[in-house]
């Protein structure tokens, strides 16, 4: 007989796991090549993303993975690499490339915390990936649904497809949480600044 804390810890596993596969037969409806593996690496993305976020970066995390195993993954490294162009999405995929020795990635698929944006849409068509899962949608930047459909554009050479807003509510909180702490912490900066420069100085003005 289990103890009470294990029946406990037990139903609520199975309470998630009803969730989960609530959730995959959902997205399954409208796009019968999803599947729970998806579902767990966008948690995985979930997770690098809380992790980059801790160091001072918007949080966005990428796992790059083939069937169940996982090739490459990143988190938003602009900050950290001083570069415009290390979002997690690019920085995933040349890691990704690296280690399969090949560019071309056509069996890979990648999920993503964030709505990929123009640059990092455009590198997934150039790595001829195969599929794009991702959470929250990105009204601004966003180029898989948002603003532009840059993977599905017939125009272009390459089309993949694309399931987003999957666990798009976590995806959002974890952001909006991110940048309200740092609203939080320039407020307390700026109150630094009109400490150490007196009512007068610019920081005031
Ligand atoms: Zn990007």
């Amino acid at each position: 007989m289990n103890s009470r804390p294990e029946r406990v810890v037990n139903s609520r596993r199975r309470r998630q796991r009803r969730i989960r596969r609530a959730l995959v037969s959902r997205v399954r409806r409208r796009h019968d090549w999803f599947g729970e593996i998806d579902l767990r690496m966008l948690e995985r993305a979930l997770r690098l993303a809380r992790h980059c976020a801790r160091a001072g970066e918007v949080p966005v995390g990428a796992v790059v993975y083939r069937g169940d195993s996982i090739v490459a993954e990143a988190a938003n490294a602009r900050e950290r690499d001083s570069d415009p162009t290390a979002h997690a999405e690019v920085v995933a995929l040349r890691d990704a490339g690296r280690r399969a020795g090949s560019w071309r990635l056509d069996e890979c698929r990648m999920a993503v915390t964030l709505e990929p944006c123009p640059m990092c849409a455009g590198a997934l068509v150039n790595a001829r990936l195969g599929r794009l899962v991702f959470a929250a949608h990105d009204p601004k930047a966003g180029a898989c649904g948002s603003l532009y459909e840059i993977p599905i554009d017939p125009r272009l050479n390459h089309r993949l497809p694309v399931v987003g807003g999957v666990l798009a509510l976590r995806a959002a909180a974890q952001l909006r949480g991110f940048f309200r702490s740092r609203r939080r912490n320039a407020g307390s900066e700026d109150q630094t600044a009109v400490r150490d420069h007196g009512p007068r100085s610019p920081a005031r003005a």
